[in-house]
């Protein structure tokens, strides 16, 4: 699903990525750990076509993110660090607004809105301002974003970073269940959460690849 060879992204003498190279199968959750600056967010972004790597290649679904970027959007669904929200939207016209942009068929908004609501429990605040949510259901309606064009990929960067222990075992439980149908990647610099969550584990550091394994290795 996901091949990525060679993978470079250099900031004048920061190597943030240099050499990367995987490939994440149909149906599998890949950890993505590593301390803070190791290269993660870097990788993701240009997994999901946000940054045009310096060298390498990375093919989604066999299509290329530098010529076919539109196409590779399509297939993935991605929270980025910080949820792409409007606070001054409510839950529910803020997803109906997702699926504009992402270009779900007309016909199909209203069930694709029902059906993010459903996966990551929102039901009871799809009327509540964003802005007002605490921050263990901001990041909910960060992941109804990335779900709702039911997209084959999902990458997630720190998905529960600054939440509390309640709302991190919530997260982890939504992207174990997301995860039965899909290709996850979700980045994080926490052990257990790699064990809660994934089938495999990968570890970077200062831009290179240093484990790709099992959980148990
Ligand atoms: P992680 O997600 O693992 O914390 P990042 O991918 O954010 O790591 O960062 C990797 C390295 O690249 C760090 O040294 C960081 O400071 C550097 N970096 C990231 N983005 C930029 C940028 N836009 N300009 C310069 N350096 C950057």
């Amino acid at each position: 699903m996901i091949e990525v060879r060679d993978l470079k992204k250099h900031y004048g003498q920061t190597r943030a990525v240099d050499g990367v190279s995987f490939d994440v199968p149909p149906g599998q959750v890949l950890g993505f750990l590593g301390p803070n600056g190791a290269g993660k967010t870097t990788t993701m972004r240009m997994i999901t076509c946000y940054l045009q790597p310096t060298a390498g290649s990375v093919l989604v679904d066999g299509l290329d993110v530098t010529t076919d970027a539109l196409q590779v959007r399509k297939r993935i669904g991605y929270l980025p660090e910080s949820a792409p929200l409007y606070n001054d939207m409510n839950v529910v016209d803020y997803l109906n607004y997702v699926t504009e942009i992402r270009q779900v068929e007309k016909g199909t908004r209203r069930a694709a809105v029902r059906n993010a609501v459903e996966s990551c429990g929102l039901g009871s605040v799809i009327n509540k301002n964003v802005g007002q949510l605490s921050s263990g259901y901001r990041q909910r309606v960060g992941l109804a974003q990335a779900i709702i064009h039911d997209p084959d990929i999902l990458i997630l960067d720190e998905p529960t970073r600054g939440l509390d222990p309640n709302q991190i075992s919530e997260i982890r439980a939504l992207i174990r269940q997301i995860g039965r149908q899909k290709t996850v990647i979700f980045s994080t610099h926490i052990l257990q959460e790699v064990q809660a969550v994934c089938d495999r584990v990968m570890i970077i550091h200062e831009g290179k690849l240093v484990f790709d394994g099992s959980k148990e290795d």
